[in-house]
């Protein structure tokens, strides 16, 4: 079954794609607008503006998933998540490489989550090991059938290229049995055959013979 996230969507812990209904749970809902903006908005020398921030955030419930909404919609302004635009830049940097297997793992359980690049290389190498239909993948990316093909055919060149780089064998490929052709044009006989009685014809032995030989 796959869920597409909406408000209403059993909480998982990971956020979905367009999912914003962990805003109500942080520790900034409600605020007014221009002390928010002046909280974490701050200018880069505001030092008291940007601990008073960052002490709000360390008691936030949601203080991950508010970095990761940051992250994944690149807002590289004010403060997330408990950190200052200049902390998250790294993050931003190297957003596309992340690697968490928790979202993985979540795709796979049909959630609709923000997948980075190497999270989604991840999913349509796996598609591959397992012998996956375009179909299903197509699916679970919610993309396009002859996409889904042409990402599996470059994850089979992928793994054809690494086997001849380090010099591993094909793998032989299964022979399709040939079905028996009859060798007679009669029905099999569910019966096994009986062997049938050999008769030699026997030679008539002369009353006068002499005795222990044959004529
Ligand atoms: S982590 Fe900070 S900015 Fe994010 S929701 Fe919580 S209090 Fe607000």
């Amino acid at each position: 079954m796959r869920y597409i996230t909406t408000h209403h969507a059993p909480a998982t812990g990971l956020r979905g794609i367009g999912d914003t209904s962990w805003q109500p749970r942080g520790a900034c809902y409600g605020m007014d607008v221009e002390d928010a903006d002046a909280t974490f908005f701050p200018l880069p020398r505001q030092h008291q503006a940007i601990a008073e921030a960052k002490e709000l955030c360390a008691a936030c419930p949601v203080r991950r998933e508010c970095l990761n909404y940051a992250l994944e919609n690149d807002l590289k302004e004010g403060i997330w998540g408990g950190l200052t635009a200049a902390e998250r830049r790294p993050w931003h940097k190297g957003l596309e490489q992340r690697l968490d297997y928790t979202r993985v793992l979540a795709v796979f359980n049909g959630r609709d989550v923000h997948l980075t690049e190497a999270e989604r290389q991840n999913v349509i190498d796996h598609a591959y090991a397992r012998g996956w239909h375009a179909d299903r993948l197509a699916f679970t990316l919610q993309i396009g059938r002859k996409h889904a093909q042409e990402l599996l055919r470059e994850a089979a060149d992928k793994v054809f290229a690494r086997d001849r780089n380090l010099g591993v064998p094909p793998s032989p490929k299964k022979k399709k049995r040939k079905p028996q052709a009859p060798t007679t044009s009669q029905p099999a006989s569910a019966e096994p055959a009986r062997e049938e009685p050999v008769f030699r014809p026997v030679k008539p032995t002369s009353a006068h013979a002499p005795f222990g030989k044959a004529v």
